[in-house]
């Protein structure tokens, strides 16, 4: 008896992976249309200046609008268009449409864009950044590449090559989710970040009574400045995590104390109003977690 519920449970299990399996291989077909289609689009953030209070620049984060399924999350798509090697055609995509935005915008703001590690390995991306700009006619340093630090996991001369190769092009460079991964100083030693993200995960609960993640974020940013790089902290959602950090010595600070992402329309009726810009939120975290 426990030989056939086990089998039993076999068969059950297979059967899922067989539906996660088909409905990925959907998903992926429907990827694939969706470059052409327009069912793509890139949403943006503001990013704040912590001593100005004005908008810096913004984030673009891609957004799906599924004909069938409405809008899908870029931390379900993005994987699957990783596998499907898809996100080399996507990340280009993003990059042109960033640019083109950026070329609208006023001069003293930027754009990041989050770029996979599988773009990062990929030895065409200097290039087709430094024909992406040139075409938009925009200052390379407006825009910024965000990446992670999965992309030293390939730790072979072409990451080395690419840094530098990016660096000529002149556009900025931040490390994303700080803290998350291996963090290891010699990548911060050794490429040329202009900017580190500290991760959300570091922001939430930090106002919390006995939290050590105000000492890490304070830490972090010490450190940047030593190094001469910008930090911003991510996911700030409540008054009290922006005083805080604030206090600990954040340079830009992002999260929805200050604004959702916005569709292209909405960045620029925002940008239509200036650049001044104020938080409007809780003052604790309804959800501590
Ligand atoms: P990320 O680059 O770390 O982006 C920040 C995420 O935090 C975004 O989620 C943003 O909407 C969310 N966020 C911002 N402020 C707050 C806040 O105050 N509270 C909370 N709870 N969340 C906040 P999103 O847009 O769902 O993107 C998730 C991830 O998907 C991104 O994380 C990035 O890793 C990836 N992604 C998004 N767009 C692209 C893209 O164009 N290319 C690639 N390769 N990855 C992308
Ligand atoms: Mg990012
Ligand atoms: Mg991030
Ligand atoms: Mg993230």
């Amino acid at each position: 008896a426990a030989k056939d519920a086990g089998r039993g449970r076999y068969r059950l299990f297979s059967d899922e992976l067989h539906v996660a399996a088909r409905e990925r291989n959907q998903l992926e077909e429907e990827l694939r249309l969706a470059i052409d289609s327009g069912s793509l689009q890139l949403h943006y953030q503001p990013v704040v200046n912590t001593s100005t209070e004005q908008i810096s620049g913004f984030e673009a984060l891609l957004r799906w609008n599924h004909p069938k399924h409405g809008w899908i999350s870029p931390e379900k798509f993005v994987p699957v268009a990783e596998d499907a090697g898809l996100i080399v055609a996507i990340g280009e995509w993003a990059i042109q449409q960033a640019c083109a935005d950026l070329a609208r915008w006023p001069a003293d703001v930027r754009c990041a864009v989050n770029v996979s590690p599988l773009q990062f390995a990929d030895a065409g991306l200097p290039g087709m950044i430094a024909r992406t700009i040139a075409k938009a006619g925009i200052e390379p340093s407006r825009l910024e590449l965000e990446i992670t630090e999965s992309v030293f996991l390939n730790d072979d001369a072409g990451t080395d090559a690419t840094f530098a190769a990016l660096k000529r092009v002149g556009v900025r460079l931040a490390l994303d989710d700080f803290g998350t991964g291996y963090s290891s100083l010699g990548y911060l030693k050794n490429a040329p970040f202009d900017k580190i993200k500290i991760d959300q995960g570091f922001v939430r609960g930090a106002t919390m009574p006995g939290s050590r993640n105000g000492a890490i974020i304070a830490a972090i940013s010490s450190l940047a400045s030593a190094l001469g790089m910008d930090t911003t902290a991510e996911g700030v959602e409540t008054l009290d995590e922006l005083e805080l950090v604030r206090l600990h010595g954040c340079s830009h600070i992002q999260g929805y104390i200050y604004s959702r992402p916005l569709s292209t329309e909405e960045a620029d009726e925002r940008l239509g109003q200036g650049l001044a810009i104020s938080a409007t939120g809780p003052r604790l975290s309804r959800d501590p977690r």
